[in-house]
């Protein structure tokens, strides 16, 4: 690895960056203008994936029913917006010390519309939000698994991205090959409202996964963890606290198929869930 690549991932390690990606731009070659980096930075060679955990802890309070706020903050919006805003930029920073102009994207939904007109007709019209969670697998970092969310080795669905886009020649991660995601589906099984049904399959920069299809609708009003999109109302709800996914990270690190497992397991109980109707009940263990 050469001398910058080497130093930069050094130094994200110090800032407490839990994953790190890097993808060369030709591994959007497949997205369009009006969700492509370049429209943002036209000069962007390397789009670095930042992600920062969400501590098993963070998830307890959903899981026993007894405290969502915790994961309210520490998980969603302080976490996004605080912690791993501060690694990013300083990410950021270094890289424009050492002379390489870059730019730092949040995680917002591509769903969101635009919201301004095009200031030139070659132009893609404001806002451009590029998806940052198909990046951590342009990435080499991540996959999508068969639940929706992205999972990466060390942390199953426990993180949050952000990225950098950036002129630096950067020496690119290799895409991921083995997979995280066995396909047991605990998520799916899980899910009161049995929103995750059938199977389809997806495939971002040559790496095909099998994913769920999922009815927004019935996660839009799920009770078990998951929360509203807080940036526009076309965003789809965050799901990393809700059942299907505590599910999916107490399944990974029971299988041993994580590098960032805990020694004891997540799920201690019966987990409650939360029906259509309200009614609450407790599942079987698996
Ligand atoms: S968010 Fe709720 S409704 Fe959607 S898949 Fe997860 S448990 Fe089911
Ligand atoms: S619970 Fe199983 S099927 Fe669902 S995403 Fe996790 S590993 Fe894949």
């Amino acid at each position: 690895m050469d001398q910058l690549t080497c130093e930069f991932l050094g130094f994200a390690k110090e800032k407490r960056a839990d994953v790190v990606g890097i993808a060369p731009i030709e591994r959007f070659a497949d997205v369009p203008p009006d969700h492509h980096p370049a429209s943002v930075f036209p000069e962007t060679r390397t789009v670095v994936v930042v992600g920062k955990r969400i501590t098993r802890g963070t998830l307890r309070g959903l899981e026993e029913g007894t405290q969502f706020d915790l994961y309210g903050q520490f998980g969603f919006s302080w976490l996004k917006d605080r912690a791993l805003a501060i690694t990013t930029i300083a990410l950021a920073t270094w890289l424009e010390d050492r002379r390489w102009e870059s730019c730092p994207i949040q995680d917002l939904d591509p769903a969101i519309p635009p919201s301004g007109v095009a200031v030139q007709p070659s132009r893609p019209a404001p806002n451009v939000m590029i998806d940052v969670r198909q990046a951590a697998v342009r990435a080499g970092i991540a996959e999508i698994g068969y639940c929706g969310e992205v999972l990466t080795p060390w942390f199953g669905p426990r993180q949050r991205f952000q990225l950098i886009l950036t002129d630096a020649p950067l020496a690119p991660t290799p895409m991921l090959e083995e997979p995280v995601c066995d396909q047991c589906r605990a998520c799916a099984r899980s899910c009161p409202l049995g929103a995750l049904r059938g199977e389809r399959t997806l495939t971002i920069a040559g790496k095909t996964m099998t994913v769920a299809d999922i009815d927004w609708s019935a996660c839009r009003r799920c009770q078990n963890g998951a929360r509203p999109n807080g940036d526009h109302p076309a965003g789809k709800p965050d799901r990393l606290g809700a059942l299907c996914v505590r599910s999916c990270v107490h399944h990974l690190e029971e299988a041993g198929r994580l590098k960032k497992g805990l020694s004891t397991p997540f799920r201690k109980r019966p987990a409650w869930a939360r029906d259509s109707d309200g009614a609450i009940r407790l599942q079987e263990m698996s």
